[in-house]
């Protein structure tokens, strides 16, 4: 199918040169081309088995790790925020759809009185953008609690990945792009609803106490370079605060780059590009992204 025909037969379900920001913590981007937020598994898999094949597809779940550019995306943007389901087993095994924010699969095991999951409670992204990222905080990451995954490809067949199909490593998987995920099995073990609350009320706080809150950022700018922290790096080099329009190092946390207000994604990106340099000429390091830029350049 050609994609003028494509954009007419789904037109009910997609919106055409919907403008991104709002679906990323930045609060920053472009247009996507093409919009799809499907409500059921179902209607993904008919929608990408329509799909012209030479039409591209990018996901987004919370847009919390993400730098869309100001020029948009091409193609298809799928946002899972709707496939949100979360369940839970004689076992323990809790299953969650790849659209459910970490903090409420988080809160679903301690309402179950299941231990193992509390890290989640202080990322604040999707199931499905935590697998892509194996996120983690607190010593635990993705990693230490998945059993396996189901995803579907951009052409709609759909297979089980398990964790060690995965290859899962700091920040990244081993896994091509052409995969969505869809939902995700989690062992969990035993635990006492009062000491589950505890431990997150703990991790809450103390993100709290180190990180900006409540303000447009995508977290963590960089990753950690082995054996050493971003954060630090980037004060030695004297970024602390460091200002590009309206995008800013915090002062609180420099590994973060936050939007003031009214900064767009080329004035972040070019921030993030001018701290790279100035942590290489003091340091040697070359800090690598951990915040996924995608979009026209
Ligand atoms: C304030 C703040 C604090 C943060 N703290 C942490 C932290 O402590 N630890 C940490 O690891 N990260 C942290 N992050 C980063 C971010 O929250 C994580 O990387 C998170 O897991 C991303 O999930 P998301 O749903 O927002 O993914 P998005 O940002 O929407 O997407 C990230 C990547 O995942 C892909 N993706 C999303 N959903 C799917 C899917 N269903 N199938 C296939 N690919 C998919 C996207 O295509 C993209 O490549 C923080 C971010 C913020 C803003």
């Amino acid at each position: 199918m050609k994609i003028d025909a494509f954009k007419k037969r789904f037109v009910n379900y997609i919106y055409l040169n919907r403008n991104l920001a709002k679906y990323t913590w930045f609060g920053v981007g472009g247009k996507a081309e093409i919009l799809y937020i499907p409500d059921r598994e179902e209607s993904l898999e008919k929608f990408l088995k329509n799909k012209p094949i030479d039409c591209k597809l990018f996901t987004i779940g919370a847009g919390s790790n993400l730098l869309i550019r100001d020029n948009g995306i091409n193609g298809i943007t799928l946002i899972t925020s709707k496939l949100n389901k979360i369940e839970i087993n004689k076992d323990g095994i809790i299953t969650a759809s790849c659209g459910a924010i970490d903090a409420e699969v988080a809160r679903f095991a301690r309402d179950h009185n299941r231990s193992g999951l509390e890290f989640l409670i202080g990322i604040p992204g999707t199931i499905g953008g935590g697998i892509k990222m194996n996120s983690g905080a607190f010593g635990s990451e993705f990693k230490d609690i998945l059993i396996d995954v189901k995803a579907i490809n951009h052409n709609g067949e759909y297979k089980i990945f398990t964790n060690k199909e995965l290859k899962m490593d700091y920040r990244k998987i081993g896994l091509k792009n052409e995969w969505v995920f869809l939902s995700a099995r989690f062992r969990t073990s035993d635990g006492s609803k009062d000491h589950i609350r505890n431990k997150m009320k703990e991790i809450i706080h103390t993100r709290k106490s180190a990180q900006p809150t409540g303000i447009k950022t995508g977290g963590s700018t960089f990753k950690n370079p082995s054996g050493k922290k971003a954060w630090q790096l980037i004060d030695q080099a004297g970024c602390r605060g460091l200002r590009n329009g309206d995008a800013m190092i915090s002062e609180k946390h420099c590994n973060f780059i936050i939007n003031i207000k009214d900064s767009n994604a080329q004035q972040i990106e070019e921030l993030g590009k001018i701290v790279k340099q100035k942590v290489f000429e003091n340091s040697g390091v070359n800090l690598n992204w951990e915040i996924e830029r995608v979009g026209n350049e």
